[in-house]
């Protein structure tokens, strides 16, 4: 059954949220698995189940049926080999940056000296050297969301869950962190699964892109990227001849997810 290349597995998943207005089929029958050192999207309308796929994997809530796996063992709960990496970087402001990137050392008792060196050397290869006594009001939404993917790091999780990681910032912050993240997943070998609502990011970070429908949240497409927009960077891979025709595919495959769901798609 294990499989040691298999990072990251949902077989046969089912979530169903139940509270006093009832029980609802949040997503069906899914099977996702994900390679050592992969980068996997999700794409979808709101409510097709992104989030709640990534919080069985984060050990956040369990299937209601079927098996969520991490490196071929059942998740019974949340684990330090996964970091969970959000839209808003929920900095502490009476922290520095050195002590929010290392909250998650604190927390499982690792902040250790040698532990915090390795805090300011991963500032400093995000692009923040010598930032780590300063405070988050002091810096940008790009800088802060960069002193968030440090704290995400600094705790050495193998896989990473990316919940619209880049949607609040400006465009070319985006793309430069959209770079940055590539780059250094890649370096260190981190097994990457990212939710995103922009089309062109997930093609051009990806090595595959999964589309999902909603009501119930089901798997509708699934494109494994070319080798030549893989081994481009996320901002080159954008003007590379390839890249349109893939956009285009997706957004048709989006468009028709997002008209075969039932009437009452929220947001
Ligand atoms: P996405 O992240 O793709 O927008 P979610 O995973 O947040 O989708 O939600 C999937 C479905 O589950 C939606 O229909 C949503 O309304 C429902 N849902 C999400 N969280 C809860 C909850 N805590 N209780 C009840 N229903 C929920
Ligand atoms: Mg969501």
């Amino acid at each position: 059954m294990a499989d040691d290349h298999r990072m990251l597995e949902l077989i046969g998943v089912s979530h169903v949220y139940v509270n006093d207005k009832g029980a609802s089929l949040a997503v069906e029958q899914l099977d996702i698995a994900v390679h050592r050192g992969e980068f996997v999207s999700l794409v979808g309308p709101s409510g097709c189940g992104k989030t709640t796929i990534l919080s069985m994997l984060a050990g956040l809530i369990p299937p209601t049926r079927g098996q969520v796996l991490l490196g071929g063992d059942a998740v019974s709960g949340p684990s330090t080999k996964v970091g969970y990496m959000l839209q808003q970087d929920f900095l502490f402001p009476w922290r520095t940056i050195r002590d929010n990137a290392a909250i998650g050392l604190e927390i499982t008792g690792r902040k250790t000296p040698e532990a915090l060196r390795r805090v300011d050397e991963l500032l400093a290869e995000l692009g923040l050297p010598g930032s780590g006594s300063r405070y988050p009001h002091e810096l940008s939404g790009g800088m802060r969301q960069r002193v968030a993917l440090a704290r995400t790091l600094a705790t050495e999780p193998d896989i990473l869950l990316l919940d619209e990681p880049f949607s609040a910032l400006d465009l070319h912050i985006k793309l430069q962190l959209e770079d940055l993240v590539q780059q250094t997943l890649r370096r260190l070998g981190k097994t990457a699964m990212l939710v995103t609502h922009d089309l062109a990011e997930a093609a051009a970070m990806s090595d595959r892109v999964i589309v999902l429908a909603a009501n119930p949240g089901r798997i509708v497409a699934e494109h494994v990227m070319p080798d030549e927009l893989r081994s481009a960077s996320p901002m080159d891979a954008r003007r590379l001849a390839g890249f349109q025709s893939i956009f285009d595919q997706l957004w048709a495959e989006l468009e028709a997810a997002e008209g075969a769901e039932g009437g009452d798609a929220d947001e």
